[in-house]
């Protein structure tokens, strides 16, 4: 039997048990559960590291309780600008969309661009635009809206206009994103995450995540995906940086995303967490916040669901 694995996340902040009613738990780990599934059915059928982390990806992007697709976060202005990556590890091709408004499932665009395109990222208009050329499904702005994200976005204005500074949101106001990683019977890895960013970002801001090397990376020993501050990950070349120190430093890779998220980000003010798969199919899933939403089956066939630390 050859080894597969796959892991998924569907966010990273203050997450506690308290403030989630049993209902939205059980939602919320159906929702993790199902996109585990969705991916894991594919690998199991023979099907490709890509193919697994697009359809997980998707199937979160469709649940309005993440932070991607559906349930995305509203700017500052109150729209919608979408964000996805996705990496190949065997060839280290990647695409990533950013700044999009009208795309249902933003993941699949970004591997159009990995697919059809000769650049690696593109943004806002002529992302829209490619992704209607390409008869990808687009919808209204309003296809988003969230009663939560709306009341999210009123409550972060609030408080900014009393003079509260964007560094002190709370967490669960800031958070959200999700992401899959993947490793394939040919031993193949691959990467890819999709959100919407930070509640009462800039319009036009561009976090992690459709930066590779950030928030999303593959290559031949680990597939890395990354929640949580954008910021602080961009600075630290987050998900690239676990790759280097397997690579160049010797680590494992679970030594290596330990150290990035419990040492680097949280040196760098940077809450959150990562999801990685290397190429035994070994899964790490560390987090330096209170929760993040997470699910896993990996090359032993161990399998996990979770919310809390
Ligand atoms: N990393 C995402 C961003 O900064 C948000 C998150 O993962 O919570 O856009």
């Amino acid at each position: 039997m050859m080894t597969i694995a796959i892991a998924v996340h569907g966010g990273a902040g203050t997450i506690r048990k308290a403030d989630i009613t049993p209902e939205k738990e059980a939602a919320l780990q159906a929702g993790l559960a199902a996109a585990l599934e969705a991916g894991h059915a594919i690998l199991r059928e023979g099907g490709s590291a890509l193919d697994a982390v697009t359809a997980a990806v998707v199937a979160l992007e469709n649940d309005p309780l993440f932070n991607a697709g559906r349930g995305a976060v509203f700017t500052l202005d109150g729209t919608n600008e979408l964000e996805a990556a996705i990496m190949d590890g065997p060839t280290q091709v990647a695409g990533t969309v950013t700044g999009v408004k009208t795309v249902k499932n933003p993941v699949k665009l970004a591997r159009r661009v990995m697919e059809a395109t000769p650049h690696v990222t593109l943004g806002f208009a002529a992302a829209d635009a490619f992704a209607r050329e390409q008869g990808l499904e687009c919808v209204e702005p309003d296809y988003y809206f969230t009663e939560t994200r709306w009341q999210a976005l009123e409550l972060e204005r609030s408080r900014l206009a009393a003079g509260g500074v964007r560094e002190d949101a709370p967490e669960d106001r800031k958070h959200g994103t999700v992401g899959a990683v993947a490793l394939d019977e040919a031993g193949r890895l691959a990467a890819a995450t999709s959100t919407g960013g930070q509640t009462a970002k800039w319009a036009g801001r561009i976090g992690d995540t459709p930066i590779i090397g950030a928030g999303t990376w593959a290559d031949a020993n680990c597939a890395v995906s990354c929640t949580g501050h954008g910021e602080s990950f961009i600075r630290a070349a987050a998900a690239h940086d676990i790759a280097a120190r397997m690579a160049y430093g010797g680590q494992s890779a679970s030594e290596a995303a330990a150290c990035l998220v419990h040492e680097t980000l949280v040196r760098l003010h940077g809450s959150g967490g990562v999801i990685l798969v290397d190429r035994a199919g070994r899964v790490s899933m560390p987090f330096n916040s209170e929760g993040m939403y997470r699910a896993m089956v990996d090359g032993e066939g161990n399998r996990e669901v979770s919310i809390y630390r």
